[in-house]
């Protein structure tokens, strides 16, 4: 993997330049022919119209716009062999394909690469990203709590997706469902809101400060409430800071509570997760008490196209109770897939059919990319990868915390709390106004824009595979010398 990162010639713009996205959009055809143009001339369409006008994310480390992440040379490659076999992966026939056999063991090795033993994560499958993953976690979640709620109240075996959320909460004696966060991602709003739990379920339970970390007693005071079920989401590394929610003995302090209250525990941690490929040493501790106990919690979200740093689309959902998930998601009465038999027939030990424990029934092939990768970097190689990123990040952190034009967010901050995320602003209100346009406008590298404090703040995210430290710090220093002053 270092070799192959060392080698690698990246492109020196980040951006397409605005004559080629121009001219990309002067020529998108957008009238379907009668008679097609045929694959000579789509071929030249595709590649001296449009690839000119695409951004160069995966062409370049010297993106640190959202966690985009990249694509490996093997995941790249195996994506190609997933297209051109084009698998359904809805169910598994053993003497048809391997491919849910593969796609299996891609999920084990995913297992065994953040230190979770695959026997105590039944129900784990590939989703599309990180959303997809919190829309698996909030509806095994909302099983659970009604479940455990009408066992409570009288014994009554009630199930939501049976019954449907309105029915279930009346015969569980359930008034309320809220979902208990501290700074939880935009997308567990857009799953709280798609399993009909509803935006405004989210609550926070966040100490006020810029931590980042759970208030115990208002997340206890919301537990006990009455006739209500929660959901605990915890944000394992948070998008804007990169910080972790949970430290020290927190997770096994919340498992204690949600286990009191018959609450569910969902991490999101859609990049957070591979900070445990990282060794235990003093300069990771604060990261590897982030990403610790996280086998105490009910269901994970993970994201592939992220740090993993296979091809879009790609994320993964693990959960402890495959018996939930395969009730939430079953595909009943369809007789012409028999998934269930054609799963326990097989001579190997049965895997559930993909198509009852996850949203889709016909799926991409988004696990070879996982299982070539996995295997040609190794535990090794990931770890290699990520201790690169986490080091370009803190060395612009320095950099940006030693600058005498710039400062380090939050404040205070400290480098050793640095993952993959560096946010900060300009001193100066009338640079730092524009400070993200400065960036970007000299497209050696790229930045996203948000907010800190009710400014306007910049923030990279490092997250390509073929991150080099000090290569890549030159061009940083080289521009954020002129666009911060
Ligand atoms: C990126 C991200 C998501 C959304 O992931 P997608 O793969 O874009 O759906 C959710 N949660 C967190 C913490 C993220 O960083």
């Amino acid at each position: 993997m270092d070799a192959e990162a060392k080698s690698f010639h990246a492109v020196t713009e980040v951006l397409p330049s605005p004559e080629n996205i121009q001219h990309a959009r002067s020529q998108l055809i957008k009238t379907l022919p009668g008679k097609g143009s045929g694959l000579d001339q789509i071929q030249k369409h595709l590649q001296n119209d449009l690839v000119p006008a695409f951004d160069r994310h995966n062409k370049t480390p010297n993106y640190y716009g959202f966690v985009t992440g990249g694509t490996t040379p093997a995941s790249l490659l195996a994506d190609h062999i997933a297209v051109d076999n084009d698998q359904s992966l809805m169910v598994h026939l053993p003497k048809d394909s391997i491919s849910v056999e593969a796609e299996d063991c891609a999920l084990r090795m995913l297992c065994q690469l953040l230190d979770f033993e695959p026997e105590r994560w039944p129900h784990r499958t590939f989703t599309t990203g990180a959303t997809a993953s919190n829309v698996l976690g909030l509806a095994c979640g909302r099983e659970y709590v009604i479940r455990r709620a009408a066992e409570v109240n009288g014994g009554e075996v009630v199930s939501v997706a049976d019954y449907g959320l309105p029915e279930a909460m009346r015969r569980a004696g359930i008034e309320n469902m809220q979902i208990l966060s501290e700074v939880p991602h935009s997308s567990l709003r857009k799953a709280a809101s798609i399993v009909g739990l509803g935006r405004a379920s989210v609550r926070n339970v966040g100490l006020a400060n810029a931590a980042h970390r759970f208030d115990f007693e208002a997340l206890e005071a919301a537990l006990e409430e009455p006739r209500t079920a929660s959901i605990v989401s915890i944000s394992c590394s948070e998008i804007n800071t990169g910080f972790f929610a949970t430290s020290g003995d927190d997770m096994q302090r919340i498992r204690q509570l949600c286990d009191q209250y018959g609450a569910w525990i969902h991490v999101d941690a859609a990049f957070g997760l591979l900070a445990r490929v990282l060794p235990q040493t003093p300069e990771y501790e604060v990261l590897t008490q982030g990403v610790k106990d996280l086998h105490l919690a009910d269901s994970i979200t993970g994201d592939g196209h992220k740090l993993l740093n296979v091809p879009y689309d790609c994320g993964f959902f693990f959960s402890r109770h495959l018996d939930l998930g395969t009730a939430v998601f079953q595909n009943t009465n369809a007789a012409y897939i028999n998934s269930n038999a054609a799963a326990t027939s097989s001579g190997t030990p049965s895997i559930p059919s993909p198509l009852n424990i996850g949203i889709e029934n016909s799926r991409r092939f988004r696990a070879l990319p996982v299982y070539a990768s996995l295997t040609a970097y190794g535990r090794n190689g990931y770890r290699d990868m990520m201790e690169r990123q986490i080091s370009l990040a803190r060395a612009i952190a320095k950099y940006i915390d030693n600058s005498v034009h710039c400062e380090l967010l939050p404040k205070g901050n400290s480098i050793d709390n640095i993952y993959i995320i560096v946010l900060f602003q300009a001193k100066d209100e009338n640079i730092n106004d524009e400070l993200v346009q400065r960036i970007n406008a000299t497209r050696k590298i790229y930045v996203s824009g948000t907010q800190w404090d009710g400014r306007p703040a910049a923030r990279f995210a490092v997250a390509s595979w073929q991150v080099q430290v000090e290569r890549e710090m030159a061009t940083i220093k080289e521009v954020l010398e002129s666009a911060c002053t």
